[in-house]
């Protein structure tokens, strides 16, 4: 276990990374937030909590995910390159690591209903399955426009079972769908869970999604020792939307101060196009979805509308965590356009065979700025597959 004396870039007792973190709700939610943060540790440390997450992690979702060694990509930027394969997840990606264990949390917390918001419906359908496998109720709320652009996966969430209730209000996008969840929560304390999907909102959220996810570096550390003798790499690069997939790659080397741990934000059409996602680009520190971040924002505080042709990574924030990796520069922050992503995913699938996702294939897309060496070892966490994503892929097809 961590221990929280020395200097950590894990949460502090008071849910603050550095300067940012914490748990900036409306008063109605601290019940329902002070319940959990009161009660995730313990349930987490749990002998019969961790026996279940580690069996159905195996034999549910397919863990342990392979730690590949692309020998042709290697070749191609003259380094070591390794992909962590979290595509081969169960549903996908790697949201389903964080849904297991959130979906066991809330029965030991003795819920019988979950909610969740959803933006393009990956995080949706990752919630409706563990509540199909553990037989709990299961509401998404989804903003209206999303659910006539992203059909199949509505269709995914239908078909295991969850209600799909349209979001009217607003922009009918994501936050819209996270203010009519929130409200759903509010309404039912007693026997709800909400499972947020990344590393975001209020404590003890961000520091309960990065423990689920951290199963991601606990894994790379043997399997680099077990190829290459050594446990830590020089590089570990990961996409950030909300920063999951990316926590749960670093969380086992933050304190390996050697490992350089990169994070590659979605640029959308150009950092300074008016069309991007790059948050700390372009960002500065403000309060979103709960907790002190670094968020794009107007002069008068308000939320900038991101863009990227990705849908994991289309969010104006990072979770608090990111914030103080990249405050603390322990992170090293990139950015990837849309065409320097569809490049670098039509590169992995002639190389390797492996149609990533497009999140995914934003942090293949800074490989040749990295400057890694020849004796190098690069680690790719390879967040998701691209079979969500060929409708977009059809389109630089000639
Ligand atoms: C949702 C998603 C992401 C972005 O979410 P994080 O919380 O930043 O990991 C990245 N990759 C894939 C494949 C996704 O589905």
């Amino acid at each position: 276990m961590e221990t929280l004396e020395k200097k950590s870039y894990q949460v502090d007792s008071r849910g603050y990374y550095g300067n940012f973190g914490g748990a900036f709700i409306p008063e109605m939610l601290y019940p329902n937030v002070e319940e959990l943060r009161e009660n995730y540790l313990s349930i987490i440390a749990e002998p019969s909590f961790q026996k279940e997450y580690n069996d159905l992690l195996r034999n549910y979702v397919g863990r342990p995910t392979p730690l590949y060694r692309a020998n042709r990509l290697s070749e191609k930027y003259k380094t070591n390159i390794f992909l962590k394969r979290e595509d081969l997840c169960h549903t996908g990606a790697h949201k389903v690591n964080n849904t297991i264990g959130q979906i066991l949390m809330a029965k030991r917390l003795g819920k019988q209903r979950v909610v969740a918001e959803t933006g393009a419906g990956q995080h949706g359908v990752a919630t409706a399955t563990v509540c199909a496998l553990m037989n709990i109720e299961c509401i998404v709320y989804m903003g209206e426009l999303d659910i006539e652009r992203q059909a199949p996966n509505v269709a995914r969430m239908k078909m295991l079972g969850a209600e799909v209730r349209p979001a009217t209000c607003g922009s009918r996008t994501l936050k819209d769908a996270t203010n009519e969840a929130m409200r759903h929560w509010i309404n039912n304390p007693v026997d709800t869970h909400y499972i947020i999907g990344s590393v975001v909102g209020p404590h003890p959220y961000p520091d309960m999604v990065a423990r689920f996810q951290s199963i991601i570096s606990e894994e790379m550390r043997w399997q680099l020792k077990e190829q290459t003798g050594k446990e830590t790499p020089d590089y570990v690069v990961a996409c950030v939307g909300g920063g999951s997939n990316a926590a749960g790659a670093f969380y086992h080397f933050l304190d390996d101060e050697d490992v350089k741990l990169v994070a590659v934000e979605a640029a959308g059409k150009g950092i300074n196009s008016g069309h991007s996602a790059a948050t700390t680009a372009l960002g500065k520190p403000g309060v979103l979805h709960g907790s002190r971040t670094i968020l794009m924002q107007t002069e008068d505080g308000q939320v900038v509308e991101p863009f990227s042709i990705s849908a994991g990574l289309d969010y104006p924030g990072i979770g608090p965590q990111h914030a103080y990796l990249y405050d603390s520069g322990r992170g090293i922050f990139m950015s990837a356009t849309d065409e320097e992503s569809v490049q670098a995913a039509f590169e992995l699938t002639r190389y390797e065979g492996i149609i990533p996702a497009l999140e995914s294939a934003h942090a293949l897309a800074i490989l040749s700025q990295l400057g890694a060496t020849e004796n190098e070892n690069v680690i790719v966490n390879l967040s998701g597959r691209g079979d969500k994503d060929m409708a977009t892929y059809m389109k630089y097809i000639v």
